[in-house]
């Protein structure tokens, strides 16, 4: 038996699944999960002591590879100085002001552990700030595991979500109205039947947990148009986007392409802990100042704005600042996806692919899906096929088609040739 299976089977009889984290378990597309021992540049070695090129780097965060030099120093030196002391550090000032620096919409930020938590204090924060219950989410996109953001779409707009999950009460669900991605249509009609009882609307600007898609620019447009009309704050969820599809972020990207367009309040992950347990919501200080211990909406957190942490987001966030950064990785990750296409275009395969900066998603279908309901009408045995064709050959993929793809600063033109000899292998 492999170490990763006998890893697996050890791991099943103390952790529910075996794993920490749902996906991780390769449910969705069969086999082992593999038992990452270490992570070197672009690459991961599993147990078995096979090594992959990683296009997920744990789920975003490693921009900028795994053991970076310049982050492992910092991390080195902030872990001798003590690990958490539940009171203020100049660290956290010093990472809220580069924030800001990057994310003109927003003018504070609150540090916390998790994009669950920015995402749950977001909604908490708008509601407590407009005084309202109700909000919108869009079909496909995740925002962590809330429970009131656990939510899929009703029957109608006349009823309100379910919840996805056992253990969340439809009372919970019932102030959650979930709109199909890209639908302007029942984006009018949500806010002519609910507009003035609405808190805030949350979307992925870039949604990466149905893929990638991406929020057309009309839809965008309007949505801030009918947020600011009824008084509803506009959430941009920047977890996966943010420092990963440009050093502004999806809503730079969205402010070059619609002058002075800013979302009301936005949340941060990933990229801003380079791998540590790190994430943020900031907005403007009129909005912020609704949070405690200025105002009436509670929030906290024992580790929030870890000194080991903010050391690590620190590191990161100044290596990315470098020039010239951001147009390699986008060069980089746009040779991947127009290399994956053009070697299904030779095997005839249906295949579409996207990219921003170092984000990417490919679908085995013949054009982008625009929501959710498209993104699930791919063939998931091909899907899975490919995916075990590619791990087979040292590629690590998302193990679910629904999944966004990261490419690191460490990933070479190498990496990239091999990976699309890998795909004409698998795909053949
Ligand atoms: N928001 C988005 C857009 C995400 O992609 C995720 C996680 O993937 C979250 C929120 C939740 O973040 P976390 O897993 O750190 O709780």
């Amino acid at each position: 038996m492999s170490q990763n299976q006998t890893l697996f089977e050890r791991a099943q009889r103390v952790i529910p699944g075996g794993v920490n984290s749902p996906v991780r378990a390769f449910r969705a597309v069969g086999g082992t999960p593999r038992f990452i021992t270490r992570g070197s540049g672009a690459y991961i070695f599993d147990a078995d002591a096979n090594r992959y090129i990683d296009y997920i780097g744990s789920w975003g965060p490693m921009i900028l590879g795994h053991g970076h030099p310049a982050v492992l120093e910092a991390v080195q030196k902030a872990a001798l100085d003590g690990f958490s002391f539940g009171a203020p550090t100049e660290r956290e000032i010093e990472l809220a002001e580069e924030i800001l620096k990057l994310v003109p919409s927003m003018e504070q930020v609150r540090l916390v552990s998790s994009g669950t938590e920015a995402t749950m204090s977001a909604i908490r924060l708008a509601r407590g700030a407009t005084g309202r219950s109700k909000f919108i989410k869009f079909e496909g996109c995740y925002h962590g595991h809330t429970d009131s953001l656990l939510v899929k779409a009703g029957s109608g707009l006349a009823t309100f979500g379910n919840p996805t999950s056992a253990g969340v009460p439809a009372e919970v669900a019932q102030h959650t109205v979930v709109l199909e991605y890209n639908n302007l249509a029942q984006l009018e009609e949500a806010f002519s039947l609910y507009g003035h009882e609405l808190a805030c609307v949350i979307i992925e600007p870039i949604a990466g947990n149905m893929n990638f898609v991406r929020a057309a620019l009309p839809f965008v447009k309007r949505l801030r148009e009918l947020c600011t009309q009824h008084g509803a704050l506009l959430v941009f969820d920047e977890v996966m986007t943010g420092f990963r599809v440009g050093l502004h972020s999806a809503q730079g990207h969205y402010a070059s392409l619609l002058p002075g367009f800013k979302p009301d309040i936005s949340t941060f992950g990933k990229v801003i802990g380079g791998g540590m347990p790190l994430a943020a919501f900031g907005a403007s200080r009129d909005i912020m100042k609704h949070l405690a211990p200025l105002g009436g909406v509670y929030q906290a957190g024992t580790l929030s704005g870890n000194p080991v942490a903010t050391a690590c987001g620190l590191a990161t966030l100044r290596e990315i600042q470098k020039p010239g950064f951001f147009d390699r990785l986008g060069a980089r990750t746009r040779q991947l996806v127009d290399g994956l296409k053009a070697v299904a275009a030779e095997n005839g395969v249906p295949f579409s692919a996207d990219c921003q900066g170092g984000m990417f998603g490919f679908f085995l279908l013949p054009e982008l899906p625009q929501n959710y309901k498209t993104v699930m009408t791919t063939d998931g045995a091909r899907f899975n096929a490919f995916f075990h064709g590619m791990l087979d050959r040292g590629v690590y993929l998302a193990p679910a088609l629904y999944e966004a793809g990261f490419v690191s600063a460490e990933h070479t033109e190498a990496d990239i040739a091999a990976t699309l000899e890998a795909a004409r292998q698998a795909l053949r």
